[in-house]
């Protein structure tokens, strides 16, 4: 899957490689299959060696993990990725969410707290969802009651990925009670090691523990925790999913993209079954208009906003469900302990890729996204 010539981008795309031929580990390889349990070692250094070789995120300034990529870079580098099936982090809240959030709406002081949030110095979790506030966010009942010095956050989250091992918390919380939540909702910075925080890992359907419950009893944030200003979080809360959609839809499409090369070596090697091909056909058309699709976004300079990131978002996600169905169809490993399970195209992997088609907001509120930002209104709906 390649849209860009042998020559676009060739010196970018030739330093890349030879940085990824020689530095790349071994487990970094395999796209975005079998999700590593905790953040291990080797991660930790990855993820830290890209970022400091300018390789993590590459449209990104110089110093803070890029080399201020040009949109042909970036696609080059989205390309380069996906042959390979390298997979950049195994923790996304740092540098997909919280780093541009923070760069946007943090303090200096706050700025500070960029860098190793890129680079995966210091682990982040996100804590927006609770029991009754997943899709409709204004629902959210976590409080933080201004004292002398600063707030105190009572409330529960859950499904916050990433909580077990994180440091920080960027947590969304009601400053006001009396107002809707559009207009009383701020963010902090809460410290996971403060007293009254507890974080209570949850199983999933996988075997896997990687988000957790996290209850907020009397914790004590200082005034400096608050991110913008009081009031602020709704305006947030948009900046933060548009980034996290960006995000997630680019890093799928490498797992994507790495899963069906993966189907297609497969099928190649067992002999093609024509029902088989025909359908792998139909995806490779899909995979790349979204491929172009998104690129094309990224090309027209500045970000194209929330409506585009869930379109994309929605198209990737549902695309890799529909290709892990056609993998475990057509007679891929099947069993989720055994030793048969393949980590990127086996059962493990379906499993994952229906989550994704709900964490950072689900497919049908991505539609919603779509219809209000993206679709011309209906011209008699108004009278
Ligand atoms: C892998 C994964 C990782 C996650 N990580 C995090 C995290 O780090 N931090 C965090 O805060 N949250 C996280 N979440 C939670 C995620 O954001 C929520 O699960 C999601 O927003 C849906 O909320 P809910 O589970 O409460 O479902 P609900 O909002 O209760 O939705 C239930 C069903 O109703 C549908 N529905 C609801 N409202 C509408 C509507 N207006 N129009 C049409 N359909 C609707 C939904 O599409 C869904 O099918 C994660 C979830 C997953 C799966």
């Amino acid at each position: 899957v390649r849209l860009l010539g042998p020559t676009d981008a060739w010196a970018f795309r030739d330093e890349l490689r030879a940085f990824l031929d020689e530095r790349c580990p071994p487990e970094a390889l395999g796209g975005l299959g079998r999700a590593a349990v905790g953040i291990p070692a080797w991660a930790r250094s990855w993820q830290a060696e890209l970022f400091d070789a300018g390789w993590l995120l590459p449209e990104n300034p110089r110093g803070l993990g890029g080399r201020d990529a040009s949109a042909t870079e970036l696609l080059a580098y989205t390309e380069e990725l996906a042959a390979r099936g390298v997979l950049r982090s195994v923790h996304y809240p740092g540098y997909g969410i919280v780093g541009p959030t923070l760069t946007e709406f943090g303090s200096a002081e706050q700025h500070q707290l960029v860098g190793p949030a890129l680079r995966g110095d210091d682990i982040w979790c996100v804590g927006m969802s609770e029991p009754d506030a997943g899709s409709d966010l204004a629902a959210l009942r976590t409080r933080a009651r201004p004292v002398r010095d600063g707030f105190v956050i009572e409330g529960q989250k859950v499904w916050t990925s990433f909580a077990p091992w994180a440091r920080f918390c960027l947590c969304y919380a009601r400053t006001n009670m009396a107002t809707p939540a559009r207009s009383a909702m701020s963010v902090f910075i809460v410290d996971m090691a403060s007293p009254g925080v507890e974080v209570r890992p949850l199983r999933q359907v996988t075997g896997t523990a990687e988000f957790a419950e996290v209850t907020f009893d009397g914790v004590e944030v200082p005034a400096a925790a608050l991110v913008g200003g009081e009031g602020e979080g709704w305006r947030i809360a948009l900046a933060a999913l548009t980034f996290e959609r960006r995000g997630l839809w680019l890093e799928w499409l490498s797992g994507l993209v790495c899963a069906y090369r993966a189907l297609l070596g497969r099928e190649r090697t067992r002999g093609w079954r024509p029902a088989v091909a025909d359908e792998l056909a139909a995806l490779y058309e899909e995979v790349l208009s979204v491929f172009a699709l998104g690129m094309a976004g990224f090309a027209r300079r500045g970000d194209p906003g929330l409506g585009p990131h869930s379109l994309l978002k929605l198209a990737v996600s549902e695309l890799a469900v529909d290709l892990m169905e056609l993998a475990v169809r057509t007679g891929y490993p099947t069993s989720l302990s055994g030793p048969d399970d393949d980590p990127v195209l086996g059962l493990e992997a379906l499993l994952r890729s229906l989550g994704d088609t709900i964490g950072g907001g689900t497919a049908d509120m991505q539609r919603n996204a779509i219809a209000a930002r993206l679709l011309p209104r209906d011209p008699t709906a108004a009278r």
